[in-house]
């Protein structure tokens, strides 16, 4: 791999603890999902060498706290420059070890990279309060402080974004950082170590543990108490679990959860905008976002329209190694991921839905799916209730407004919500009604970093992104003056 890189030093295999690159006799393999081949071995790292980079963070706290809003900004916005710079090779590496099509890739090292410059922005701003005194004598003001260190938790399907979601609002409000990059995708987490050190992000303020011990190392950041808050994205069954090891020292959470988005096609929408926005809203990234489009609500009207326009394109979509042009949709990440999509439709098939298009493995072997849209889906298929994180488009039909408000609405889960409609009371109604915590009207496309992301019910707590995101990484102080 270092050989197609114009930086190959961004090619780290080592942990980033103190400012330090260690080394452990452990190996484990990274593996590219579209072929399996061996990309590096990493070293691999335990629950001693997380708590050695916990002491180092908090170490390094005060000082970070003490720079000027400024100062922290002007590192941030350096590492955001680096990013930026080498974009390419940051892509090559994240294309190498999770599969998404190199385009995509860049795609996610950009979006990533929006999130340190927007909170380097940020830093500045954390502005505090001044509250008329509750007594003559008295004033009252409120101060906005850095939580501390922060653990940080996360998933394989976006290697480099979903670390720069947590780390630029943490380091922007002054606190340090311990991650531990998911064990299928460290090496996109380090090298954005690589360039967090040439920015000049000082030792013990960012730190990365590869490690194969999920739990061992989730269980030292959850109950040792320097650590102040866990930031996570993943699956609920781990949110869960960690909130609950998090209980035992009061940690501050921030959990970026499951999803089951329901994406809703009134008949008054404009059909091929809702064709373009449900193939993005459910098949980018393969269909391995947590807010991709799980279950296609259909108005009546149209349900037989949209479903034949939908898969004549999803024909059009061009499966392939990530790194071959034109592809347009890489593997799944591995087999149990491919296990899934086959367990939804076989159960969708088996109580009644159709297959439209695809419904089977690639014929290039290998964790690669053919996309697929099946038809005739109803609420008692597992689809509509779990989150299929593959390439399976599945088309409800429904008459009423109310109707389909209780069906998006019949879920445990609660991150995004996508609907197309013309008719302005519509819109307003529909917004306020789905219970999620992002909607997308006339649109498959919701994050960015200007905008919250984040869930409500069991999809999770806090929001990353936009000027609310940095209030996760804050404690709110009360300083009231008396005798005056
Ligand atoms: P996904 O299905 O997206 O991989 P998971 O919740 O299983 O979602 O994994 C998200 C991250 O959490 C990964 O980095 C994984 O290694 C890690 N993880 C899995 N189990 C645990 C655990 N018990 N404690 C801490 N982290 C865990």
């Amino acid at each position: 791999l270092s050989v197609w890189l114009k930086t190959p030093s961004l090619l780290e295999t080592r942990a980033y603890v103190n400012g330090q690159w260690i080394e452990s006799g452990r190996k484990f393999d990274v593996t590219d999902p579209a072929t399996g081949r061996l990309v590096a071995q990493v070293s691999d790292f335990d629950v001693a060498t997380t708590a050695n980079a916990i002491d180092a963070a908090q170490a390094a706290g005060p000082a970070w706290a003490a720079l000027t809003g400024k100062e922290r900004s002007t590192i941030l916005r350096r590492w955001h420059d680096l990013l930026i710079e080498n974009a390419d090779d940051l892509a090559t590496i994240l294309t190498a070890e999770m599969g998404k099509p190199w385009a995509e890739a860049r795609g996610e090292i950009l979006y990533g990279a929006s999130f340190i410059e927007w909170f380097a922005e940020e830093a500045k701003r954390v502005y505090g309060d001044v509250i008329p005194g509750h007594q003559r004598d008295k004033r009252i003001m409120v101060l906005k402080q850095p939580v501390g260190v922060v653990g940080s938790i996360t998933p394989w399907n976006f290697p480099n974004a979903m670390i720069a979601r947590k780390v630029a609002p943490a380091l922007a409000a002054g606190c340090t950082f311990v991650a531990r990059p998911a064990e299928l995708t460290p090496l996109s987490a380090l090298a954005m170590a690589v360039l967090a050190e040439r920015a000049g992000v000082p030792a013990g303020v960012f730190n990365v543990i590869p490690s194969t011990d999920a739990s061992g190392v989730g269980q030292e950041l959850c109950t040792n108490p320097k650590v102040r808050k866990i930031t996570f994205t993943g699956s609920t069954r781990v949110g869960r679990i960690l909130m609950e090891q998090a209980a035992g020292t009061i940690k501050k959470m921030s959990l970026e959860l499951g999803g089951n988005a329901p994406f809703i096609v009134f008949d008054d929408a404009d059909l091929d905008q809702a064709i373009e926005g449900a193939m993005i809203a459910k098949f980018r990234n393969n269909g391995q976002t947590c807010v991709c489009a799980n279950r296609i609500y259909v108005q009546d009207s149209v349900y037989d329209a949209f479903a034949a326009k939908l898969a004549d394109k999803v024909q059009t979509l061009q499966v392939g190694n990530g790194f071959d042009q034109d592809v347009t949709t890489g593997p799944l990440i591995n087999d149990a991921a491919l296990r899934k999509v086959e367990a939804h439709i076989s159960d969708a098939v088996g109580k009644g839905a159709k297959i439209l298009t695809g419904g089977a493995r690639s014929d290039l072997g290998g964790t690669f799916f053919t996309p697929t849209v099946l038809r005739d889906v109803n609420q008692h298929m597992v689809v509509c209730h779990e989150e299929t994180f593959g390439p399976l488009a599945a088309l409800v039909r429904f008459e009423t407004e109310d109707e389909v408000i209780a069906m998006a609405n019949d879920s445990d889960f609660g991150l995004a919500a996508y609907f197309y409609a013309r008719d302005l009371s519509r819109v307003w109604r529909v917004a306020e009604a789905l219970e999620s915590g992002m909607v997308g009207i006339n649109t498959g496309l919701i994050s960015t970093e200007v905008a919250p992301f984040g869930g409500i019910k069991q999809s999770g707590l806090g929001r990353e992104g936009s000027k609310y995101g940095i209030e996760d990484f804050l404690e709110i102080k009360n300083i009231c003056l008396g005798g005056m």
